[in-house]
């Protein structure tokens, strides 16, 4: 990042040219919508994307200068043609950067190397039929035997799942020592290890990465599926999701940029009343706030890069990017199919997948009065 951040440095500049050209080739809108709408995955987005070395921003030992800053810029390029496309990345680039930073030699070469060169991905499975905000609540359960480790329990909604190849990131819980947050673990499963079984759940957006439900029976894991120590489970969530965070806030403020695009450009042509529909102020206005209000919230995700960059703590500030980030796309994303009418609503452009991509926008990685919450403790109100 440069030492403004409000102002691209070349590298940043660069790097979001480069994307802009590649999603423009690799996931241009028609098949976007395709994708979406037949629930199917783009490999080979995701082989160019390891070819191009983006997962190199996060896979050297020691953090790079400026990363947070080049990763917003390629979210948000990502993100404008969809923020489901961004949660994927965002799963190998998180998942790389876990194993980097927990992860021994050997965890690295198995499980972040095919990542790397483009054959394998990562997920990560933290939801449970009674475990959603509460994530320490985790039921799960890994046993110490002989071997290894037994997991048994159900995990839900576990993004990317169930795409061939994929290793999840599972959290399961290694004894009940009343501390829950300490009785956390990670485990590394391939989503097609023995006694592992995965269903895809049918849900109203993210279709492209499709949410799964997961089910241990007696899954034998060895030793080395382990990631960090027994206890360290909570630690590793807690420290990914800062830069997680900042970089779905920024996918989402670029999937917010194309949906006002494409909105601009359809106000500037339909025509009713004898005039474009942009002579309205009932239409003009209401795009215009929502213009501002992004850019607001685009400063919230760059101070979030900046300080991430600068090694300075930003938990707070990243939960503030990411409630704004995902409240905007929702709200944007319901204008715009608002202003486009009727057209607005079919299906041959990407608008009702944004739409149905942005209610959940909210939700995922925090709903907002979860993180009003955490945001109202950082203010000092402490309650009871
Ligand atoms: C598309 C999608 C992708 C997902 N991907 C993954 C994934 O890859 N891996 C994974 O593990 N999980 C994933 N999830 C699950 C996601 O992390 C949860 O949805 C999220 O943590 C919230 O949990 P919940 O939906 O069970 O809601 P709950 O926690 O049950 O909350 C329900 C409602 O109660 C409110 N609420 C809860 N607690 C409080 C509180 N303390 N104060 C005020 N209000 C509160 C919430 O705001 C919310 O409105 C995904 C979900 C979706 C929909």
């Amino acid at each position: 990042m440069s030492a403004n951040p409000f102002i691209e440095s070349e590298d940043q500049e660069q790097l979001r040219a480069t994307a802009r050209a590649v999603i423009a080739r690799h996931a241009p809108q028609r098949d976007v919508r395709i994708w979406d709408e037949e629930g199917s995955y783009p490999e080979h987005l995701y082989r160019e994307i390891a070819k191009l070395g983006w997962y190199d921003i996060v896979a050297d030992d020691e953090p790079l200068d400026g990363m947070a800053g080049l990763l917003i810029a390629l979210c948000e390029e990502v993100g404008r043609a969809s923020s489901d496309l961004v949660a994927l990345l965002n799963l190998n680039i998180s998942g790389i950067r876990d194993l980097i930073r927990w992860g021994t030699v050997e965890q690295q070469e198995k499980y972040a190397e095919p990542v790397l060169r483009g054959d394998g991905r990562f997920s990560i499975a933290v939801s449970e039929p009674d475990v959603g905000s509460d994530a320490a609540s985790v039921a799960t359960t890994a046993e110490r035997v002989e071997g290894g480790w037994l997991l048994n329990g159900q995990k839900t909604y576990c993004e990317g799942a169930g795409i061939p190849g994929t290793v999840m990131e599972l959290f399961a819980k290694t004894g009940d020592s009343g501390r829950k947050r300490d009785d956390l673990a990670v485990f590394l499963v391939p989503s097609d290890h023995p006694g592992v079984e995965i269903r895809r759940m049918p849900a109203l957006g993210r279709n492209i990465s499709g949410i799964y439900e997961v089910f241990l029976h007696d899954v034998l894991v060895p030793d080395e599926a382990l990631l960090g120590e027994p206890g360290q489970g909570w630690q590793i969530l807690k420290e990914r999701l800062v830069l997680e965070r900042i970089m779905i806030s920024s996918g989402f403020l670029g999937s917010v940029g194309q949906v006002l695009d494409m909105t601009v450009e359809y106000a500037n042509e339909r025509e009713q009343f004898g005039k474009t529909i942009s002579s309205y102020q009932g239409v003009t206005l209401p795009l215009a706030e929502m213009f501002v209000r992004k850019d607001a919230a685009r400063c919230a995700v760059q101070r979030s890069a900046a300080f991430f960059d600068a090694g300075l703590p930003c938990e707070t500030e990243s939960t503030m990017a990411k409630f704004l980030c995902g409240q905007i796309y929702a709200e944007a994303s319901a204008l715009a199919v608002q202003l486009q009418g009727a057209y607005g609503y079919v299906r041959d452009h990407t608008l009702p997948m944004h739409h149905s991509d942005g209610i959940i926008a909210r939700v995922v990685a925090g709903p907002p009065s979860v993180q009003l919450n955490f945001i109202a403790r950082s203010m000092g109100l402490r309650g009871n």
